[in-house]
């Protein structure tokens, strides 16, 4: 069934936190189920989709709920240990790079890493999640508009920036399941003035 618009305000979510422990989750879960959630959405390094627990993973199978993956996951497509040999790939700050938060998304060699992370990630991960499948993938929290400030980056805003690794994610989605869409956050102030357009695979998260 390919994604339909309308289901969008249809979905009421809880972000379980990959830090949440099973029975807290049980609670948790179950006390959204008493309150109309109807949707689930796990981190995309939770152990939901590693099929270890697989007693946990069952349960939550057996329940009328969606399940949609993802959250403020950008620093997973990154591996931070790359900073020693690979700074350019790096976000910029004055002049410096810095190895925290988001990346230098501009830097062909940034989306290669990206992109096969993704590729990674989705390959444990698509199989869990119900369709029509929606991936979160939304910036740091707190850093949303702290993006990389190197000369090739300049020329885009932040919000632009961000949606170059949204497009990027998607395009590797869309290889997994077509109908899946990237939900992303719109943080823009000047839409209009917008030059990276999202891909149709991508959708504004309300
Ligand atoms: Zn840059």
């Amino acid at each position: 069934m390919p994604y339909n618009k309308n289901m969008k305000p249809n979905r009421k979510r809880l972000f379980i936190s990959k830090k949440t422990g099973t029975s807290e989750r049980l609670k948790l879960i179950k006390l959204a189920l008493e309150n109309e959630c109807n949707t689930l959405v796990f981190s995309l390094d939770d152990v939901f989709f590693k099929n270890k627990n697989q007693k946990f993973v069952k349960l939550i199978k057996s329940y009328p709920v969606n399940i949609e993956a993802g959250g403020h996951n950008l620093a997973l497509l990154m591996p931070r240990n790359l900073f020693l040999f690979n700074r350019d790939l790096f976000r910029m700050e004055q002049g410096k790079r810095k190895q925290k938060h988001h990346f230098c998304p501009t830097n062909p060699k940034t989306i290669e890493i990206i992109t096969n992370r993704a590729q990674n990630i989705f390959n444990h991960v698509i199989q869990g999640v119900t369709a029509p499948r929606i991936i979160h993938l939304l910036p740091e929290k707190g850093y949303e508009s702290i993006w990389c400030q190197c000369p090739a980056c300049r020329a885009f805003r932040p919000a632009e920036q961000y949606l170059i690794v949204v497009n990027a994610v998607a395009d590797v989605l869309s290889r997994f399941d077509p109908n899946a869409r990237i939900m992303y956050i719109d943080f823009d102030t000047e839409p209009e003035a917008a030059r990276i357009k999202p891909r149709k695979n991508t959708i504004v998260s309300a």
